[in-house]
């Protein structure tokens, strides 16, 4: 054994120690520290060749990056759409690192049961049935694209050929996805699914809206059947990032009762509008869906690397993911995890949720999703107040998009938000052609007082925005 393995192994509690230390200290400086430091890039470091150790890594790791790392983990990163991390969430993450299970195989089964155990737990949580089958995956982008990947095989079952093994080009290139505001990965998806970022057809959506135009779908389902191009794809929302607006779910379900086509939901953060009673209406009919995307590192705060893909159709995924190989057994009526996502081997990606779900439940969560409407609903009234601001849509739920009131230059804004980052981290976007900024709420620790000190700032910083300055 390396000298410094066989010295961190003899000293390993003292060393998990000092390591917890730095995390504590980390999370208790987290609202202190600039939401985004500004970027200066440390000395380039060559490969070391003994190392240090772990104690000389800390130090070395204090030192150089540490001071360069955002609180993103804090209450005022509402940049992108992202949550925190619970205090259970982070103890079932360390547990993960600490125990390095690997979840996909019965063959050592305690891991594959305490995901199927979680799963059962989310999918209660989202108001889903028992006919939904679920796999963690490590994120919104590849739940999106294994939905998509399972709509491709359903496809070729409609056209009578075989996709997962005579490839994509056995559907003649006639597949179309329809969506009125697909996110971005819905596009990557495609890309790596081989059915191409052109399969996409945006639908026109309603009047100052992100939700589709049910009439415009029905519009475009009728013109897909005139050139029988096959069966479509439908994206839907639930849950845009800019505005945070929803499909009308009920409507898009009655067309597929008269067009039939795969209805992919994708509910990354608005699947968790199930937990607001004001709210969850938005999300009732999401059982209905063939497939649905939920992200669990934003709302429900565990760490990066967590999402859910639920799916009515777990044959059909089987046929597209099995790893068949000699020594992990046959696919059977409950196929081991291994068979159903893109990864093989992976991290015990379900303990951090059911460390944060055994811990708070669903009570718990839901509290934090009221919190963050109403932190989303207080920055929404503070923007409406200032002159210079314009919201550029209602809030509908934990996101506010908003802009320059006069002049909205996207480097007008890149300045504007630069300045902000000591107080809060937002993005920009464009929305309905206009550039603008957005802030979405996802993180358990925002507070009202966060939101007071938002608003505060921002009201500090946009007068020098304003085209008519005033001093
Ligand atoms: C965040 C998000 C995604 C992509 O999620 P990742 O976790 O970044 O892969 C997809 N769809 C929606 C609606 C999202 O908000």
């Amino acid at each position: 054994m390396h000298r410094h393995l066989a010295a961190d192994l003899a000293r390993l509690p003292e060393l998990l120690e000092a390591t917890r230390a730095r995390a504590t200290d980390f999370l208790a400086g987290l609202t202190g520290r600039p939401v985004v430091p500004p970027w200066r890039a440390p000395e380039p470091e060559p490969l070391p060749e003994q190392g240090a150790g772990l104690h000389g890594a800390l130090a070395e790791f204090a030192e150089r990056w540490e001071p360069l790392m955002s609180a993103s983990a804090g209450p005022r990163y509402l940049g992108f759409v992202t949550g925190g991390v619970t205090p259970a969430a982070l103890a079932g993450d360390w547990l993960t690192a600490t125990m390095d299970q690997n979840p996909t195989s019965a063959l050592d089964q305690a891991g594959q049961q305490l995901e199927r155990l979680t799963i059962a737990w989310l999918r209660e949580m989202f108001g889903l049935s028992p006919a939904h089958d679920g796999a963690f995956v490590s994120g919104a982008t590849t739940s999106n694209t294994v939905g998509l990947a399972i709509a491709r095989e359903w496809l070729g079952d409609r056209l009578g050929v075989h996709v997962a093994a005579d490839g994509v080009g056995a559907l003649g290139g006639r597949v179309r996805v329809l969506s009125g505001t697909p996110h971005s990965s819905i596009g990557k998806g495609l890309a790596v699914l081989g059915l191409g970022r052109r399969a996409l057809t945006e639908v026109p959506t309603l009047a100052d809206r992100e939700a589709v135009d049910p009439a415009a779908l029905e519009e475009a389902l009728k013109a897909a059947a005139r050139e029988a191009a096959g069966p479509c794809v439908v994206a839907a929302n639930a849950g845009t990032v800019n505005t945070a607006d929803f499909d009308d779910l009920l409507a898009i379900i009655e067309l597929r009762d008269r067009y039939g086509f795969w209805l992919h939901i994708d509910a990354a953060f608005g699947g968790f509008a199930a937990l607001s009673p004001a709210h969850a209406h938005l999300v009732a009919a999401l059982d209905a869906a063939d497939s649905i995307c939920v992200d669990l590192h934003k709302w429900l705060n565990v760490p990066y690397d967590s999402a859910l893909q639920f799916t009515r159709h777990a044959a059909l995924q089987a046929r597209v993911f099995q790893n068949s190989a000699a020594y992990l057994g046959p696919l059977g009526d409950e196929p081991d995890l291994i068979h159903l996502t893109p990864e093989n081997s992976r991290r015990l990606r379900a303990l951090a949720a059911w460390f944060t779900l055994r811990a708070y439940g669903r009570a718990g969560h839901a509290a934090i999703v009221e919190e963050c409407v109403a932190g989303a609903r207080a920055l929404g009234r503070a923007i409406a107040d200032i002159d210079a601001l314009r919201l550029l849509a209602p809030v509908r739920l934990n996101v506010v998009c908003f802009t320059l009131a006069d002049d909205p230059a996207p480097e007008r804004l890149a300045d504007l938000a630069a300045d902000l980052t000591d107080d809060v981290f937002v993005s920009p976007t464009v929305y309905a052609g206009v550039p603008a900024l957005r802030a979405a709420f996802t993180n358990w620790r925002t507070t009202q007082d966060d939101c007071r000190r938002i608003a505060e700032a921002l009201s500090r910083h946009v007068p020098r925005y304003a085209s008519t300055e005033i001093s």
